[in-house]
């Protein structure tokens, strides 16, 4: 009977992704969830691209995290319509609570909406926010053996951005490990090598996302 429970609630989640899909395509919002550990950067690498995505796309975030609204801090220091959930014990965004939270944004003047998943590679992978994109954020001090330890999450990720790159000549990590992998989980995803905190890489990336914008 608990196979039945589960197999409902995900029914449920994607119904209400639908939902989300439904209303962000009435404003031509596309919608990306950035999902990554705890530490590989996802906020940084927000803070390093909308400055220069929001020159010629109308940009906002929506924010997950257990606890604090720290994240969420940041970006609004920087400018950008961010809103706020909080997910409590739930290791994941509920798409409902990211369905709710269209309600704190203006949609009409919104191109590419950025909902940063809490820090975790497991659920958030298998949980629909109403996303038309995933990113997949690592980080080199992670080493180089996500790729094949969550093979769900990079099957599914359109990009994968490999952050923290200044860091390689300090960290155990082998980048052609990574693409090798990716290779053998199916990926399809786009690949960044990236440091949010000297910028390097980042014209890549940030040309995949304004190419996301028809
Ligand atoms: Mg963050
Ligand atoms: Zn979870």
């Amino acid at each position: 009977m608990e196979i039945r429970v589960v197999e409902n609630l995900l029914k449920a989640n994607e119904a209400v992704a639908a939902q989300t899909l439904e209303r962000l395509a009435k404003h031509g919002v596309r919608a990306i969830n950035m999902i990554g550990s705890a530490g590989s950067g996802k906020t940084a690498l927000l803070e390093a691209t909308l400055p220069r995505l929001r020159e010629s796309l109308g940009v906002a975030v929506i924010e997950g995290d257990l606890q604090t609204t720290r994240d969420a801090e940041r970006i609004d220091r920087i400018g950008v319509p961010v809103v706020q959930v909080t997910t409590g014990k739930s290791c994941h965004l509920p798409p409902q609570l990211v369905l709710r939270a269209l309600d704190g944004l203006d949609l009409d003047a919104i191109d590419l909406l950025f909902i940063e998943n809490v820090g975790n590679l497991i659920c958030p992978s298998e949980i629909p926010v109403g996303e038309h994109h995933k990113v997949a954020v690592l980080s080199t001090p992670e080493g180089d053996d996500k790729v094949l330890k969550y093979p769900m999450l990079f099957h599914l990720a359109d990009a994968v951005v490999i952050n923290k790159i200044d860091l390689l000549p300090h960290v155990t990590c082998d980048v052609g490990r990574i693409r090798s992998d990716l290779e053998q989980v199916g990926s399809r995803a786009q690949i960044f090598e990236v440091s949010a905190r000297t910028g390097e890489g980042l014209d890549g990336y940030i040309g995949w996302l304004l190419g996301l914008v028809g």
